[in-house]
């Protein structure tokens, strides 16, 4: 499950890629192909390729280990990218291989899907001052720092202008840069506005110095944070800016003293050419890209027009990594439970044999930082076969809390309330849930909503928050994995309803 501020980033920077295929599901018009069996039953021998067998197959013992192990702290909390959530990635590829599962992504089991990751390479890292033919080197992270918000390789030697606070009206009276950096004392309140301001006024670069009387914190208390972000590097969502980041180094007062003394006064004036040339060289590790998977497995339908709907169950892998103290952010609940409920699935799946439609399962990765992983298959959605999706259950968090609640969305009152909802509210009971409550408030807060995006009607079942969600202490000794076995049940059945015919608009 995202946090709020994730979601919102997410949603504001989504265009919605729309491949619409509205269709039966959508006016929860799906038929059922028979009657379920009665929960509790003894199930001693259950008959081989049945629902029964498929829910027989579902174990709380599998999703205890299951979890135990990808919510460990040698995975470190699984964030993106890291080189554990792909350590959890192959884990997920062997099983489904094992189990008989076909790749369901172009290239294989993994769906890749490119970040932009900006990394600072430290050593190749430099800035100096020339005055006179004469070079001075200036010390990273002790004269000059970067910020981690507008790293950009670059290398530009120039001349160095005043530009006092580089206000619009101080700029206007500097005049045209020409290619130079603009020197600018940081009263702590500029964001891009002031990069767009400089560009304008034909500078090619800036470097910052804290004014005296400057908000918010000094450049000393900012700078460890920043520089452990430099080090460590930090993903986005690529950006579909185009225009690059102005090179700009912010300078320590000894550094800014140095500077300003081939002014030969420390209080130079509007417009004033510093004696020298400045050069700043910024260089990144790797190409500023990371590749993230998504974990797809095919479990092809056996009618030859129905395999062509496939039914897609989803849940994401991901977490939030480690606490800036070294906790692990285990994520035993977010999302242990969905991830090692979709194991069982696979499981119930390999059990049950080929039903008439395709079945595809996605394990998602990026969700925590924004619905990243979702957004990208969104964005180039791809099925084997060119199968078309008709379905999407998501399953997020469904671990804790009661034995016998679980919320679903969208609901009655919800504008994308479909087919698939009335379905597991019917069948809900039937697992021990006498009555799903609302996650309407959840809608856009996992991956289902970029399915939704799709036009495919989704339904997402979570379980609610508790009080370690997001914490370090969403532990596996507190999860239910019986109640999670019976959750994974209920999908089942509800893959087991949706056999019947075409859901697809006939044309
Ligand atoms: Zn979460």
């Amino acid at each position: 499950m995202a946090s709020m501020n994730q979601w919102i980033a997410a949603t504001l920077l989504i265009g919605a890629a729309a491949t619409a295929s509205a269709h039966a599901l959508g006016g929860g018009a799906a038929r059922s192909t028979g009657d379920a069996a009665a929960v509790g039953a003894p199930l001693a021998a259950p008959a081989p390729r049945s629902l029964e067998a498929a829910l027989a197959a579902v174990s709380p013992d599998h999703i205890r280990n299951d979890i135990d192990y990808l919510a460990s702290d040698e995975l470190a909390g699984r964030d993106t990218p890291s080189r554990e959530q792909r350590i959890a990635a192959r884990f997920l590829r062997h099983r489904v291989q094992r189990l008989g599962f076909a790749p369901g992504a172009k290239d294989g089991y993994f769906f890749q899907y490119p970040l932009d990751f900006k990394q600072l390479d430290e050593a190749k890292t430099k800035a100096w001052i020339d005055t006179d033919g004469e070079r001075t080197e200036l010390a990273f992270a002790k004269e000059f720092f970067l910020s981690p918000r507008s790293l950009a390789a670059t290398r530009l030697e120039a001349g160095v202008v005043f530009c006092g606070t580089g206000s619009k009206e101080e700029l206007a009276k500097v005049g045209p840069l020409n290619g130079r950096y603009a020197l600018v004392m940081d009263k702590g309140d500029f964001g891009r506005r002031l990069d767009n301001a400089l560009r304008e006024a034909g500078a090619a670069g800036s470097l910052m110095t804290r004014a005296s009387d400057a908000r918010g914190p000094a450049y000393e208390e900012i700078f460890p944070q920043q520089l452990e972000s430099l080090r460590r590097g930090s993903p986005a969502w690529p950006s579909a800016e185009t225009t690059p980041a102005l090179p700009r180094a912010y300078l320590t007062k000894e550094c800014a003293a140095k500077l300003l003394a081939s002014f030969g006064s420390s209080d130079p004036a509007l417009g004033d050419e510093l004696d020298c040339k400045f050069g700043l060289e910024v260089a990144l590790q790797g190409d500023g890209k990371v590749w993230c998977e998504n974990v797809c497995a095919f479990w092809p339908g056996s009618d030859p027009v129905l395999a062509q709907e496939t039914i897609i169950v989803s849940a994401h892998y991901d977490h939030l990594g480690i606490a800036g103290d070294g906790r692990v952010f285990n994520g035993a609940d977010d999302n242990g439970s969905g991830t090692c409920g979709l194991l069982a699935l696979a499981e119930a799946l390999a059990a049950r044999g080929p039903l008439s439609r395709s079945v595809v399962l996605i394990w998602v990765s990026g969700e925590e930082k924004g619905l990243w992983g979702s957004q990208a298959w969104a964005a180039n959605p791809w099925l084997p076969n060119g199968a078309k999706a008709v379905a999407d259950i998501n399953i997020d968090m469904i671990g804790r809390n009661k034995p016998d609640s679980l919320l679903i969305t969208p609901t009655k009152s919800h504008d994308a309330y479909n087919g698939l909802v009335k379905i597991a509210d019917r069948l809900a009971p039937q697992e021990g849930f006498p009555k799903l409550g609302s996650a309407d408030d959840y809608w856009s807060r996992s991956d289902h909503a970029m399915f939704a995006r799709l036009g495919i009607p989704v339904t997402f079942l979570f379980a609610d928050l508790h009080e370690d969600y997001h914490r370090v202490t969403d532990d596996p000794e507190k999860i239910d994995c019986d109640k999670i076995a019976r959750v994974v049940r209920l999908v089942m059945r509800m893959i087991e309803e949706l056999q019947g015919p075409s859901l697809l608009p006939q044309s």
